[in-house]
């Protein structure tokens, strides 16, 4: 028993029972949604890193000085990519309020109800395009680059090409806004969401047990970082939902790949796609 609860990722489900009060406290404070998402966001990042410092699943994965450099500079220019999706939304939800004056049916659901279907369709999207992303060559060009490394840490949760971000934050936001949910369900949700990225790329030793039935685990993640191809799963981050009914969910309690990084036919796809 005691090496069960030895063996939890206790820091990810932390952060995670964290997210409640952060949210009610800065939204008591006044906080915009930038600063609750920027800050918490980088509150996330640190906590994790500090927990991979003492807990490592595997020590060569820890990242190097020139890599956290690497990883800084993506997290600078992904933060001006996520300000200028933001901006695209913010036009588009101004162009929608002035045809649509009614809310949508989202605005009449209670939180309780409001948030797990926001989760759900605010990683549908998100989901599609990154199968897609595995398959199709000119996307699979800008989404290689999250996959290159042949290692796994919090630090490099964040890098990403611009576009991947640009289009998963469209992906996310836009049906939120066309089914009129409240400001700080979406709130609520893009922080969970945005928190578990990090957290699911995190090299911490311990896994969420029957949790990662649930939300998404860096013990799922992992796989879908896997250079063998066939188990290069679980598309989803935030939740494992749409693999579940997709059929990509691949669970391996206490495993973990053999080698990180891209696959043969990934490589080989990206070399072509990089010569055309
Ligand atoms: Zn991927």
């Amino acid at each position: 028993m005691q090496t069960r609860l030895r063996s939890f990722n206790w820091p990810h489900l932390l952060l995670l029972l964290a997210l409640w009060p952060y949210a009610a406290l800065t939204a008591a404070a006044g906080w915009s949604p930038d600063a609750v998402l920027g800050a918490g966001t980088l509150g996330a990042l640190l906590w994790l890193m500090l927990w991979e410092r003492r807990l490592p699943q595997h020590q060569p994965w820890q990242a190097l000085p020139a890599e956290l450099a690497r990883d800084g500079a993506f997290l600078g220019i992904n933060a001006v990519a996520e300000a200028l999706a933001s901006a695209l939304l913010m036009g588009l939800g101004i162009y929608w309020a002035r045809y649509h004056a009614t809310p949508g049916w989202a605005a009449e659901l209670p939180p309780l109800l409001a948030l797990p279907l926001a989760l759900a369709l605010g990683e549908l999207g998100p989901f599609a395009l990154h199968r897609l992303a595995h398959s199709r060559p000119w996307l699979w060009r800008i989404h290689s680059l999250h996959h290159h490394p042949a290692k796994l840490n919090a630090a490099n949760s964040v890098l990403a090409h611009p576009l991947n971000v640009i289009w998963n934050k469209l992906a996310r936001v836009l049906p939120w806004l066309l089914l009129g949910f409240e400001p700080q369900v979406m709130l609520w949700a893009a922080l969970f969401i945005q928190v578990q990225g990090a957290a699911v790329h995190a090299n911490i030793r311990g896994s969420l047990g029957p949790l990662d039935w649930l939300i998404g685990s860096a013990e799922l993640h992992r796989w879908h970082h896997s250079a063998l191809e066939g188990e290069a799963q679980n598309y989803g981050t935030a939740i494992p939902l749409w693999d579940q009914l997709f059929g990509s969910y691949l669970r391996r309690p206490r495993a973990q790949p053999k080698q990180l990084g891209l696959y043969a036919r990934q490589a080989e796809m990206a070399t072509n796609t990089l010569v055309a």
